[in-house]
């Protein structure tokens, strides 16, 4: 039988992806088929780690504006994650995936603490692991912490599942002239400002030499592709 490409992945899913058409909130269909095949990765042998966003609920900047402190609006997001982490782990669960919640800030009443050893304890255990409150700081977005705990528990890749296919030259929607990278590097993304995470977390992922698989979760069944090498997306790397 064909083998996976690879080991133990970090898969990011914003906010926005977990509540599909409505943008806000909850559509657990999507939720639903995500887990079905992180189910189908994990009776692979693949270790999955798993960062989810917050912007479904909650957008620091966006949502806090000028109307709160900055710091505080933050603190909302990160919670925000929290909820969604709850949710997916709450749905893996369900299909009998043995899942484990780990939160930047502690809450333990809801979730274990972030603790790296015990992280990948649970990883080689075939336990997904879902990562909540981004970094736990401020300032800090949760493509920085898919980064960080990618690098953390020493992921061989972080895939990021988008509502775009790939990276392209341009935004497809407003530039039809725009062209779809198979391969780029993390330096031109970031020379050409180009629109795959932001700056802090591409940096990072430079610096730590992890590649970044970006897809589209449109089909959540492109996770299962790209972890068996499919070549599909564009992939971010030296
Ligand atoms: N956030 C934060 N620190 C982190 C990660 C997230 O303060 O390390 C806050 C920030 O306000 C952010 C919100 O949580 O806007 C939701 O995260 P993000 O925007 O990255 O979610 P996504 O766009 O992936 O759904």
């Amino acid at each position: 039988m064909e083998q996976p490409k690879y080991k133990r992945v970090l898969l990011k899913i914003s906010g926005e992806a977990l509540a599909g058409e409505a943008s806000r909130g909850l559509d657990f269909h999507v939720i639903g088929s995500v887990c079905d095949v992180v189910k189908k990765c994990v009776e692979l042998g693949v270790q999955v780690g798993v960062v989810v966003g917050g912007g479904n609920f909650w957008r620091g900047v966006k949502d806090g504006g000028d109307q709160m402190e900055r710091v505080r609006a933050d603190h909302m997001g990160m919670l925000a994650t929290t909820i969604n982490a709850l949710a997916v782990a709450d749905v893996l669960e369900q299909k009998g995936v043995p899942v484990r919640v780990q939160t930047a800030i502690e809450m333990r009443s809801v979730a274990e603490p972030y603790i790296r050893s015990r992280a990948i304890r649970h990883l080689e255990k075939g336990r997904v692991v879902i990562f909540g409150c981004g970094t736990g700081n401020p300032f800090f977005s949760t493509d920085t912490a898919a980064v960080l705990r990618a690098a953390e528990i020493d992921a061989d890749v972080i895939l990021l599942a988008k509502n775009i296919d790939g990276v392209y030259s341009a935004d497809p929607k407003v530039d039809p002239s725009a062209v779809k990278y198979d391969a780029i590097t993390y330096d031109d993304v970031l020379a050409q400002h180009l629109k795959v995470m932001d700056s802090t977390a591409t940096s990072l992922s430079m610096d730590n030499k992890i590649p970044v698989l970006l897809f589209a979760l449109k089909d959540p069944e492109n996770i299962l592709r790209v972890v068996m090498g499919e070549k599909i997306g564009t992939i971010v790397g030296g």
